[in-house]
């Protein structure tokens, strides 16, 4: 047995232990337990540095421990942002101090992030954002309103993007600055979404001070730092997606069909033949472009196609349960469900993933911007024109600039 087979054997036992019996969706007390536990095991960071808090592995320990981890689903997606996105993004180009403060309470779940970057005037188009931070001595000031900010109830901290010069054009006039978001400026407001449950949440930041050695990344910088963390939450957003489980996949639904006799419909053999195509398809870009990350490659803008192939998948399986389940895909009762009565789990999984799927389609970029992104930057096409690329923010009729223009 080598070295790395008895790393994943003794994992594999880890996890059947540890993660066995766990709920599906275990308090907020439970998960960060969970995830102290699994730090102080070695499992969480394996392969960041060392000297920061994570194992300093190589990618070979981390596939054998993904591996091993395959037939479980850890109660991980509370700190899904720190881990996939804002950690990486503190890695890359945090300053020294800012690692060394940060990155191992990540790790071990003690600290949760958010990433602040939607605003209402600005999404697909985020570089439009009119939140502002002003500098007053050794503080940056921040007034304004963020939207769709997953997960930032439970968040202790939170990367935002604001506009600190309005006198260039909007990309050269923006900064990434790390949020205390117990700091008492900042109002979350909980946003409820289709789904029941309210997942995102709305910001208010009134004059909040930030410490200018909060900066990630340079002043005025904040277009790259953000860039960075996109590309981070893309491959994150298609490797995560690969390990968790599907309720309204191909084997769901094919055994579905048998049971209710539809598999000799034309119609239904297409559409599963499609789906079977679609999840074979995500699956093998996403092994490779897991791969490649493990091996030290930048996969970069490619990391849009596994988030498109992910979103069209998300979209594809509620839609084919629809045809072969009919009304039992959305006979799902949250209420019972929420009291923790046995309800009809399987009916409310796929009733969940329906309505979650839209929302996949738009967080993290939406499936037109991927395709913008896939043919610019993959592809070689043409750029889409920017008419405003050159123009100072400030002259520009975006957000309530809009209004206050009268337009
Ligand atoms: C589940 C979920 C979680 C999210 N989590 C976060 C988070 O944690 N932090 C955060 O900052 N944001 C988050 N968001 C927000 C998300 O990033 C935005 O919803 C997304 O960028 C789209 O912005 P918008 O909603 O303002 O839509 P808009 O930008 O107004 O787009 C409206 C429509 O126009 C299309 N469109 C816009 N521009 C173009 C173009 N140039 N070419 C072609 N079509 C275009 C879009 O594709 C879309 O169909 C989340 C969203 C969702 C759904």
């Amino acid at each position: 047995m080598t070295d790395l087979d008895e790393y994943g054997r003794t994992a594999r036992a880890w996890l059947e232990e540890h993660a066995g019996d766990l709920p599906r969706e275990p308090g907020l007390a439970a998960a960060k337990a969970f995830m102290a536990a699994l730090y102080d095991a070695g499992y969480s960071g394996i392969t960041w540095p060392a000297e920061y808090g994570g194992q300093g592995l190589s990618a070979a320990e981390e596939r054998a421990f993904q591996e091993a981890a395959r037939e479980v689903t850890l109660p991980v997606g509370v700190f899904g942002i720190g881990l996939g996105m804002c950690g990486p993004t503190l890695l890359s180009i945090g300053t020294e101090e800012q690692k060394r403060r940060y990155v191992r309470p990540l790790l071990r779940g003690e600290e949760i992030w958010c990433q602040m970057f939607s605003e209402p005037g600005a999404g697909s188009d985020v570089a439009s954002l009119q939140t502002r931070a002003v500098r007053d001595g050794d503080v940056w000031v921040v007034n304004g309103q963020k939207v769709w900010t997953t997960g930032a109830r439970q968040a202790d901290f939170g990367l935002l993007i604001a506009r600190t010069d309005p006198d260039v054009p909007k990309h050269q006039g923006i900064t990434m600055f790390v949020v205390d978001m117990h700091d008492p400026g900042v109002t979350v407001r909980p946003l409820r979404d289709m789904t029941g449950g309210a997942h995102f949440n709305e910001i208010f930041l009134d004059d909040v001070r930030i410490a200018a050695d909060h900066v990630v990344g340079e002043v005025n910088g904040g277009w790259a730092a953000a860039v960075t963390t996109l590309l981070h939450e893309r491959v994150s957003i298609g490797m995560g997606a690969a390990r968790t489980e599907r309720p309204a996949s191909f084997a769901v639904l094919a055994r579905a069909a048998r049971a209710r006799g539809l598999l000799d419909d034309p119609a239904v053999r297409d559409q599963l033949v499609d789906l079977y195509l679609r999840e074979r398809a995500f699956d093998l870009f996403s092994a490779r472009l897991s791969q490649e990350v493990k091996a030290g490659v930048e996969p970069g803008a490619r990391g849009s196609i596994a988030k498109l192939l992910l979103a069209e998948l998300t979209l594809a399986g509620p839609d084919v349960a629809s045809e072969v389940l009919g009304t039992e895909a959305v006979a799902y009762d949250a209420e019972r469900e929420a009291g923790g009565e046995a309800g009809d789990a399987d009916g409310g999984r796929i009733a969940a993933a329906l309505s979650f799927a839209p929302g996949m389609a738009l967080g993290g970029g939406t499936n037109e911007i991927m395709r913008n992104i896939i043919g610019d930057r993959v592809l070689g096409l043409p750029r889409e024109p920017q008419v405003d690329r050159t123009v100072p923010f400030r002259d520009l009729k975006v957000g309530t600039q809009a209004k206050e223009a009268g337009r």
